[in-house]
């Protein structure tokens, strides 16, 4: 679910999303269950709210959104994952409790540095300060499935900072942790500012060294990197992205968001008013729509599948792509050429990257969406 609005627009990212103030939220929230309503399967497994920043929205508007997607849906009983986002500025404990009520059991908090200074510079409206109290918040209100949300190779960032931030992060002891590295995404003020040369992009040794570091120290923290980005205590993995990595079907509600049912994939149409006037005059929001054939889906199955850990099983691949027997399979014969290179290895019958693959995984996972050219 898609609910596109947060306290500002950070100054790196590239989501539909804007500032809320101003914005007919509640007219948005309508639409959007107008959207479920016409849409979203009874009984779903994972729920992932997402966008923006749900935990902006106010407690009546939670309330009347959630307990409005439970009678089309039913998630509270069915769903075992159910997610929000949530940034330190709106989420205190009264907050995480009435989120806990209304069925939402698993908060990612987005932390994403410990500099105030890069904060401000990156366009957050939170302090450091602001992100522990939202933690210890949302535990004081009793939710046991926390995940924290950080960025890592901003422009400044040195070694040894982030080797002192993970120490503190790690000490607070979430179930989940997501560390992605910083990109320049196009049509972000940061895009524009490295372009200016007004900010350094990290370089490739040090972006590889904080890769590294967050990995050892997560691991020795005790949580497992089942993702090439996320990290996990035992039964803790998210399971609604793992699905997404296994390229399982997935519905997105809201606009701009994207869903992948079979062999169609449609993204819904972005502005505010666009995507509410879409569905009051056609009841539908849907912008974009295209059909995958199999080569496509399985150099898809390939490249999601090997950011994983427990990587691709071959055949499954296979299935998962609708490739029929007998048709010539492009995605082994990579595999084999990136074995040879020692990035890939072959264990159990599955197919990952190897450690010299890990911090490769994109230019690895890239080589296999050659298979629909
Ligand atoms: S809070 Fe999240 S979704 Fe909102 S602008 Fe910042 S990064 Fe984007």
């Amino acid at each position: 679910m898609h609910l596109p609005f947060c306290a500002a627009k950070c100054h790196y990212c590239d989501f539909f999303s804007v500032a809320s103030a101003g914005q007919d939220i509640d007219g948005m929230l309508a639409a959007i269950l107008d959207e479920a309503r016409r849409l979203a399967p009874r009984d779903p497994r994972t729920v992932f709210l997402g966008g923006g920043t749900p935990s902006l929205l106010s407690a009546d508007q939670l309330r009347l959104f959630l307990d409005g997607l439970d009678q089309i849906t039913g998630f509270r009983a069915s769903a075992e994952e159910v997610s929000a986002e949530c940034n330190p500025e709106s989420l205190d404990r009264s907050k995480a409790q009435l989120l806990l009520e209304l069925g939402v059991r698993r908060l990612s908090i987005g932390f994403q540095t410990l500099s105030d200074s890069m904060l401000a510079e990156f366009g957050r409206v939170h302090s450091v300060d602001d992100s522990f109290r939202a933690f210890d918040a949302a535990r004081a209100a009793g939710v046991r499935d926390l995940n924290i949300d950080l960025i890592y190779a901003y422009p400044g960032q040195t070694a040894e900072q982030w080797e002192r931030d993970l120490g503190r992060v790690l000490a607070l002891g979430s179930e989940h942790l997501s560390a992605y590295n910083l990109t320049f995404e196009e049509e972000t003020p940061f895009k524009r500012w490295l372009d200016q040369g007004r900010l350094d992009r990290a370089g490739e040794e040090l972006e590889l060294e904080l890769f590294e570091a967050v990995r050892r120290r997560a691991l020795a923290a005790g949580l497992e990197a089942y993702e090439i980005s996320n990290y996990a205590r035992p039964g803790h993995r998210c399971m609604h992205n793992v699905n997404y990595w296994r390229n399982g079907p997935y519905l997105g509600i809201g606009p701009s968001a994207v869903s992948r049912v079979g062999p169609v994939r449609r993204g819904n149409v972005k502005g505010i008013s666009g995507y509410t006037r879409q569905m009051r005059d056609r009841g539908h929001a849907v912008h974009w729509e295209e059909r995958l054939d199999a080569p496509a889906r399985l150099g898809e199955t390939w490249w999601l599948g090997l950011r994983l850990a427990e990587g691709v099983d071959p055949q499954r691949a296979r299935q998962t792509a609708n490739f029929e027997d007998g048709m010539a399979d492009p995605a082994t014969e990579i595999a084999e050429r990136l074995e040879a290179q020692g990035l890939l290895f072959k264990h159990n019958g599955r197919v990952a990257l190897t450690p010299r693959g890990v911090p490769l995984a994109d230019h690895v996972g890239r080589e296999f969406l050659a298979c629909s050219r």
